[in-house]
């Protein structure tokens, strides 16, 4: 999607700090963390949210693929006490950026419930 954000880092455009790549999903630093790691892991097909993921196989496949590495990338971040993985979807969720991603926050002491 042209005027994504997400995307423009997904096709290089637009700079980030990666931490994991493969065909299907890429992982960055966020840009204002909000713990000492905090990381975003993205499909990079757009979708607009979660809303938009379907039961299709398709969608099956990525989704299982993607949190199956979430485990994986915290260890390579050294979230070894935990970490929590965080999905802000429409308005009320506090969505800002149009294109579905997972929150992958740690090496701090979270606190529940979140505001
Ligand atoms: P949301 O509020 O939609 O759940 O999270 C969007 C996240 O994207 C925020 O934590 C924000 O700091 C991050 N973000 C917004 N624009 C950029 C950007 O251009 N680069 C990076 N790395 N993170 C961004
Ligand atoms: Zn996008």
């Amino acid at each position: 999607m042209s005027d994504c954000i997400f995307c423009g880092i997904v096709d290089g455009k637009i700079p980030s700090n990666i931490v994991y790549e493969d065909e299907e999903i890429l992982c960055f630093h966020d840009l204002e963390p909000q713990a000492p790691v905090h990381v975003l892991i993205i499909p990079k097909k757009h979708y607009d949210s979660a809303d938009a993921i379907t039961e299709s196989d398709e969608d099956k496949e990525l989704f299982g693929h993607l949190m199956a590495k979430v485990h994986i990338i915290a260890k390579t971040l050294g979230l070894d006490k935990g970490y929590r993985l965080v999905c802000n979807c429409g308005e009320d969720g506090l969505q800002t950026v149009q294109h579905l991603h997972f929150h992958l926050l740690g090496k701090r002491k979270m606190t529940w419930p979140p505001g």
